[in-house]
């Protein structure tokens, strides 16, 4: 089955077209577009060029595409994109600004261009469907849960990968089967002994995840994105008390106050220097006190949310990091393990050090509980994904 992920931004559009069967998949092509102004230019130049290169005999030879949906309030899941679908974005569209619109139009543009193609929509709220109502709800007045403020959650096709791979890892082939089918069965209660893994995804926005039998508990991230951890520009969680005090201290609307927590905090509001962790990290190296702040800022939600998701769990047997962050920077893989031996987490100082960017097991060997570097690949999830709804 040849399957198209298509990656939608607010002026970009990425795809990576996969051959998927039973066995895992390939990719025949991939490419991207930046500063697009038009998505529907952009998308049919890609099918004209997958023509053109031979990769692709006619439009009908692309089976399928696949959409990263975020955000459909009651709608999530992995499904067939629809009309419904398309509604449910548009109608989310002020949660999820950056997010939604495009991925409406791109849905509505292949449909156009690819008549035979099924779409398939993968929400990033989907893992969290059978979170409790307790961690799912804000203590906020009804009309305002009437309108639908309440914890989504979002990076579930990362974490769901994280579940169903740290399971292969962790050798528990029943519960990598459960989240294998998640999306098909909807959530299966093993009777076997239960898995306990917590998920990093620590990346340009980073969310903590907790992860019972390959089904997830509770998650960081809430309404929207901007929850949780602090972001690289985003706030994460703040005293909603801040936000009238801010406004009215420094004279400044709902919207300008709305982007000033979207661009202008999260690691790049509190170092002041760079909203990435690299520019960052060099920076504290130089003796920046700011830059010092952000990395432990950031080492000191994920610690609090890895915190939280254990006593959830009733303990843990496996924490993983993912995501650039997360496979990448040896230090705050460090800082986030550093005294969780009596929790069962033995961090293996020299595996730590030599593992970026790669799989590979960080806990000492006799340490109880594993930890775990396992590289993301949403396209390759979301392709996994759509095979298995359309098998
Ligand atoms: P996004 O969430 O936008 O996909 P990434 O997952 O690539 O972003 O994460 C971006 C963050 O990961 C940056 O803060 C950057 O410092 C860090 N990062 C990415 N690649 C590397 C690398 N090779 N070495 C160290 N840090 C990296």
């Amino acid at each position: 089955m040849n399957i198209l992920v298509a990656n939608l931004g607010s002026t970009s559009f990425k795809y990576r077209l996969f051959r998927m069967d039973q066995d895992g998949g390939e990719v025949l092509a991939h490419g991207g577009y930046e500063r697009v102004t038009d998505h529907a230019i952009a998308i049919d130049d890609a099918i004209a060029t997958l023509q053109r290169d031979g990769i692709i005999q006619s439009t009908d030879d692309i089976d399928a595409v696949g959409f990263k949906t975020v955000l459909g309030k009651d709608l999530s899941g992995c499904v067939i994109a629809d009309q419904s679908v398309i509604d449910a974005l548009d109608g989310f569209a002020d949660v999820a600004p950056a997010h939604n619109p495009p991925y409406a139009n791109g849905i509505r543009q292949f449909a156009k261009a690819l008549p035979n193609a099924k779409l398939v929509a993968l929400f990033e709220t989907a893992f969290y469907q059978w979170t409790s109502p307790a961690s799912a709800h804000y203590a906020i007045p009804k009309s305002w849960r009437d309108i639908g403020i309440r914890r989504y959650g979002f990076h579930g096709a990362s974490h769901k990968f994280i579940a169903e791979r740290s399971a292969e890892l962790m050798d528990r082939p029943d519960v990598a089967e459960t989240t294998r089918r998640l999306y098909l069965d909807g959530q299966q209660a093993p009777d076997a002994a239960p898995l306990r893994v917590v998920s990093c995804h620590l990346g340009g926005s980073s969310s903590v995840t907790g992860i019972l039998n390959g089904v997830a508990i509770g998650t960081s991230m809430g309404f929207s994105p901007q929850s949780g951890l602090p972001q690289n520009n985003r706030v994460g969680d703040l005293d909603s008390g801040a936000i009238p005090y801010a406004m009215k201290k420094l004279g400044i609307s709902v919207d300008e106050a709305a982007r000033q927590l979207t661009k202008e905090s999260g690691l790049q509001g509190l170092s002041g220097v760079s909203n990435d962790l690299r520019d960052i990290a060099a920076a504290a190296n130089d003796g920046n006190q700011d830059a010092h702040l952000a990395l432990d800022a950031l080492a000191h939600s994920i610690r609090h949310w890895i915190g939280a998701f254990m006593i959830e769990l009733g303990g843990i047997d496996a924490l993983v990091f993912t995501a650039g962050i997360g496979e990448n920077n040896t230090a705050i893989r460090a800082t986030v393990c550093n005294g969780l031996e009596n929790f069962g987490l033995h961090l293996d100082a020299e595996k730590n050090t030599a593992t970026r960017a790669t799989e590979a097991t960080i806990s000492r060997d006799n340490s109880p509980a594993k930890i775990f570097v396992i590289p993301a690949n949403e396209e390759l999830v979301l392709a996994r994904e759509v095979f298995r709804k359309l098998s």
